[in-house]
């Protein structure tokens, strides 16, 4: 292709020269160079009129025709618009793509601005969450869904975990919210999953312990109670010979109402309102009976130390934090073999209270200690059931705790012994009596 510019300084140069000649000709160079600037620039006007014109027209119109350098000019500027228009097409072909892959999401999606306004949404967070595409485009998210839980959540700066709460659609519908943010400009993306079938499931399981535990009481309370006059019945020669068989009866029956009695308590720590019985604990006073309790178990087999202030109280539950603590203590005095040091001490501490029970027994093996406080799970069932464990005391540990905000530690060596310690916040310390 010609360089446009040395045909422009062509017909300049032309221009010039035809200028100069008619100029001399006629005597008036002036007035003719007057006359040939000002065609020059009209030129340059027409050309401007007409891209102007042709740019406010759509992209696909075909340029006008110009020569030398407004020729190349709508050339380049024809070639530019035309790649737009093809990378427009493909961008927005990628948000069609996103859109409908999208609203094919069983979960609701909203995006949300850094201030809260609803940027976009998808089909299932319309049926979901309610939100209409004309009205709430725009509007903030916590203007429209007035749940306080959820006020709470959106407002907090950690989004780590999830909150679950009724839909505000359908109240019978139970949803799981998560906020994950985004992009650099604190842009938030809402996910909203449909739990309620999941929610009716866990239900059934707890209604299903509750139930059990609570049919199996009785029955069991019964039996116990009938085995026991029987043993003691001595009169009776035939009971005589049963005697062994009798023993074993009544120790698997008491093993089952301790099931059915920690059944029962994790029942009623899963289902009960949290924080309904809260109110101030005495701990030293608690923790004194809790030693008193632990010597009668040792029957002065180990020795066991408290080291405790002499007034510390706990907002709590009194019933639960009991159950928690002497299920750690009696654990210490279980695993250890006799002659063993179990230490129970209690510190306030600027972060919080810790509670630890530390004992010098049998220790736990590094890969068992993550699970510990699942149901059911022991290092050596038959240890376990052989000093009358139920194999639920750690995970009822772990319930109480996670109801009083606390936290459990535990550290501990094969053969050297274990350390149990719970972490509680520190606003859950406090002094009635100030
Ligand atoms: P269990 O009734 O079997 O003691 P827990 O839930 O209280 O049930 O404890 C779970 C398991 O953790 C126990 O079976 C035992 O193996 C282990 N464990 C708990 N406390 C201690 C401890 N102080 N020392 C060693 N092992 C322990």
């Amino acid at each position: 292709m010609l360089n446009p510019w040395a045909s422009e300084i062509r017909r300049l140069v032309a221009l010039v020269v035809l200028t100069l000649l008619v100029g001399l000709l006629t005597d008036k160079l002036l007035v003719v160079a007057l006359i040939a600037v000002v065609g020059y620039l009209c030129w340059h006007i027409t050309n401007l009129v007409r891209l102007e014109k042709w740019l406010r027209k759509d992209g696909s119109a075909m340029p006008p025709i110009g020569n030398g350098v407004w020729g190349e000019l709508y050339y380049h500027i024809y070639r530019m618009r035309q790649r737009n228009r093809k990378s427009k097409r493909r961008l927005a072909s990628v948000i069609n793509r996103f859109k409908e892959s999208t609203s094919a999401l069983p979960d609701a999606a909203v995006v949300l601005r850094a201030t809260g306004e609803i940027e976009w949404f998808n089909d299932a967070a319309a049926h979901y969450l309610g939100l209409s595409a004309l009205n709430d485009i725009g509007q903030r998210l916590i203007n429209l869904m007035r749940h306080p839980s959820f006020a709470e959540y959106l407002m907090q700066e950690d989004f780590s975990g999830s909150l679950e709460i009724a839909s505000p659609v359908d109240e019978m519908m139970m949803l799981e919210i998560s906020i994950v943010p985004y992009g650099g400009q604190n842009q938030n993306l809402l996910i909203a999953r449909d739990i309620t079938r999941i929610k009716k499931l866990e239900n059934m399981r707890k209604d299903f312990v509750a139930n059990v535990s609570h049919e199996l009481r009785t029955p069991l309370t019964v039996l116990t109670g009938s085995l026991e006059s029987l043993a003691d019945a001595d009169d009776n020669e035939t009971l005589k010979t049963w005697r062994r068989s009798l023993g074993h009866m009544q120790q698997h029956n008491i093993r089952m109402l301790s099931i059915v009695d920690d059944l029962l308590m994790i029942s009623r720590l899963e289902t009960e309102d949290n924080k309904r019985d809260h109110c101030p604990v005495l701990l030293s006073a608690m923790l004194s009976t809790i030693y008193d309790e632990a010597a009668v178990l040792s029957a002065g087999a180990h020795e066991i130390k408290l080291d405790i202030p002499h007034l510390l109280w706990l907002m709590g539950d009194e019933k639960e934090l009991h159950s928690a603590f002497s299920n750690l203590v009696a654990n210490a005095i279980r695993y250890s073999p006799a002659g063993g040091l179990i230490l129970i001490t209690c510190q306030q501490r600027e972060e919080g209270l810790c509670f630890c029970v530390k004992d010098s027994g049998i220790g736990i093996a590094p890969h068992h200690i993550q699970r510990l406080t699942e149901r059911f799970y022991r290092v050596d069932a038959g240890r376990s059931r052989a000093s009358g464990g139920t194999g639920l005391g750690l995970a009822i540990v772990k319930h109480v705790l996670d109801r009083h905000g606390a936290k459990l530690k535990i550290t501990s060596q094969v053969e050297s012994g274990s350390e149990f310690c719970c972490y509680f916040p520190a606003d859950r310390i406090c002094d009635p009596e100030k």
